[in-house]
């Protein structure tokens, strides 16, 4: 523990000052190594600029450690990630009403409504109980964007029912219930409803539409939206495909989302969760890497003069990086650690300290594109609601109107 306060206050510091400071130097030194993207403080210009697309990409349990982790795991130095070159960073503190650390639920809820809530409680105010009692709903981004018909779309390497691309599409004083959670995309409040949906979790997923009186054929049938199994089930003319496989290839279905997305006239809203979870710090670590690597390719495609791509996380995790040097294995000691199955909460690597659990502290939120400016200083995660919102020109349903 002794360790962890400095660490963590100098990756602050060194973040926060990266886009202040040092800028020719900082450029100079990038274009020799960072991924083929480069250093975008070339960006201002856009600033003012309204979004016509705003893309949100979700690292779940990607905090700050875990970006400076898959650096070095990915590139064998910090500061390596093409999401670590993008010219806007803010802080996003994560907590529920109530508790000090959140879980998916409240993370991803919180972003995408604008409103914080409890722990376990999909995107409903603070009055739910959870598991008892519904609260009001909290109208969603994506919510918004079906209304004012634009395209909408949810890629995810999770269940697709679970807490966080759930938050986007249905409302629920629990994340458990799963058989009346992924009924909610074909029964939307506003517009027709999420247009591509692309996620895993279908075995269990079954089960609980099962359970509840329904299932897949059901549901595909009764809303003419056959539910694919795998993405290569989905025909080239079909316009709102919908797939529940087993697993997810993020980066092929957010690349087909991205086909039909990018057709729609009055623009579109595009989550992409990928797993960052480091309970196993070699997975979670290149999944992080893997995810860059995606978002570095998107980038290259959309126009950034009217296209708002955000990066942050719903939660922190417990994951150091306190010793290693340059040019040695990250995680050396890892394999070992694997063959031994322990179940612990804490992992002791040589250079790498895992506690195997959400933490409070904020989360890093970058930015590029159109209204990127907005991320700066610390805030609370509602403030990404009004970020994207902004990004658009939108206002809120229940702003003052004055
Ligand atoms: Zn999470």
């Amino acid at each position: 523990m002794k360790n962890a306060r400095p660490l963590f206050l100098c990756l602050l510091a060194a973040g926060v000052f990266v886009p202040a400071v040092g800028r020719a130097q900082e450029s100079a030194h990038n274009q020799a190594k960072a991924p083929a993207q480069a250093v975008r403080l070339a960006a201002e210009p856009r600033a003012g600029r309204k979004a016509k697309n705003v893309i949100l990409f979700l690292a779940d349990a990607g905090g700050v450690p875990v970006l400076h982790g898959a650096s070095l795991l990915g590139y064998g130095e910090p500061r390596r990630l093409g999401i670590q070159q993008w010219p806007y960073l803010g802080l996003s503190e994560t907590s529920p009403v109530d508790d000090f650390v959140s879980d998916s639920a409240n993370g991803m809820s919180s972003i995408v409504t604008g409103v914080k809530t409890r722990n376990g409680v999909i995107s409903q105010n603070p009055d739910a109980q959870r598991g008892r009692q519904d609260g009001t709903p909290t109208k969603t981004v994506l919510e918004y964007a079906e209304q004012r018909g634009l395209l909408t779309g949810i890629v995810t390497t999770q269940s697709i029912a679970d807490a966080t691309p759930a938050a986007n599409y249905a409302h629920s004083n629990d994340r458990k219930k799963w058989g009346e959670i992924f009924p909610q995309a074909f029964k939307p409040r506003f517009g027709d409803g999420v247009d591509v949906l692309f996620g895993a979790g279908r075995r269990k997923i079954g089960e609980q539409l099962a359970a509840v009186g329904t299932g897949f054929d059901q549901l595909g049938q009764t809303h003419a939206r056959p539910i694919h199994a795998t993405l290569a089930e989905v025909a080239d003319a079909e316009k709102r495909p919908v797939v529940v496989g087993d697993a997810m290839d993020a980066r092929t279905a957010t690349l087909k989302a991205l086909d039909i997305l990018e057709k729609s006239p009055k623009g579109y809203f595009l989550v992409v969760e990928w797993d960052a979870h480091t309970d196993d710090p070699k997975e979670g670590l290149q999944n992080v890497v893997d995810f860059d690597k995606l978002i570095a390719e998107v980038q290259a495609r959309v126009d950034l003069d009217d296209t708002l791509l955000l990066f942050t996380a719903d939660h922190s995790f417990g994951l150091q990086v306190d010793g290693g040097r340059r040019g040695q294995d990250l995680l050396a000691g890892y394999d070992a650690w694997k063959a031994a199955k322990s179940k612990e909460d804490i992992v002791r690597l040589g250079n790498v300290l895992v506690n195997r659990t959400h933490t409070g502290e904020e989360v890093a939120t970058l930015a590029i594109g159109a209204g990127a400016e907005r991320v700066r200083g610390y805030f609370p995660n509602t403030y990404l609601f009004e970020v994207m919102m902004k990004a658009w020109g939108w206002m809120p349903d229940d702003a003052p109107s004055n």
